[in-house]
């Protein structure tokens, strides 16, 4: 079942969280901008590193199963995750990431929206340089995608009010030079005893115009 983040914080310490190597599987609808996906991944990578997870990239098309991670996420990107200057503008609100939930727990499962992050970054979608607008689109992905992966590795569907865990981005966000999580989101998630953590969160990862 997929729900929009619905579940409950795990309880993590730092000392379980500090160096721990993180395998994440990427698995494209349709074949991603190299260029887009490096982006993507360095960003990612970046914001992730900060909160001391070291992330080693890898396919599903070309898992072999003999590779053991601490954790593991696989990561479905629906759409084309590349700039092609076709996609209709909006400034409606849209979903740009998910993550899998059942019976309370958040599972190791996401989705990037690459189409709907395409839909509000005209300026990249329509660059007249492809591969600049490659990167800006594969920044804001990255974005997206550590988002998600921290509802994953913190096993929560805390949201907080500024940073990369906000439940909602502004394209202002998206498109900044630097976006990266609030300091305070990780210890708070990590020390939150389970009452007062238990709770619903709203619809996740959206974006919407300033
Ligand atoms: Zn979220």
């Amino acid at each position: 079942m997929r729900l929009l983040l619905a579940g409950i914080v795990v309880m993590l310490t730092p000392e379980l969280i500090a160096g721990s190597r993180v395998g994440v599987y990427l698995d494209f609808d349709q074949p991603a901008s190299r260029t887009a996906t490096a982006a993507m991944q360095k960003e990612a990578a970046d914001a992730l590193r900060l909160q001391g997870f070291d992330i080693a990239w890898r396919m599903v098309a070309e898992n072999q199963g003999d590779e053991v991670f601490e954790r593991l996420v696989v990561v479905k990107f629906t759409g084309a995750c590349a700039s092609e200057g076709f996609l209709r503008p909006t400034r409606e609100i849209l979903v740009l990431g998910t993550t899998e939930v059942s019976s309370g727990q958040v599972l190791p499962y996401s989705q990037v929206h690459c189409d709907e992050v395409r839909r509000l970054l005209p300026a990249f979608e329509f660059a007249t340089d492809r591969s600049r607008g490659d990167v800006g689109l594969g920044r804001a992905f990255g974005r997206v995608l550590a988002h998600e992966l921290y509802h994953v590795l913190m096993g929560t569907t805390h949201h907080s009010s500024a940073g990369l865990a906000k439940a909602i981005q502004s394209t202002d966000d998206l498109k900044s030079d630097e976006f990266f999580f609030d300091q305070t989101d990780w210890p708070v998630a990590q020390t939150s005893d389970m009452s007062s953590a238990r709770r619903t969160a709203p619809p996740a990862n959206r974006a919407v115009s300033p």
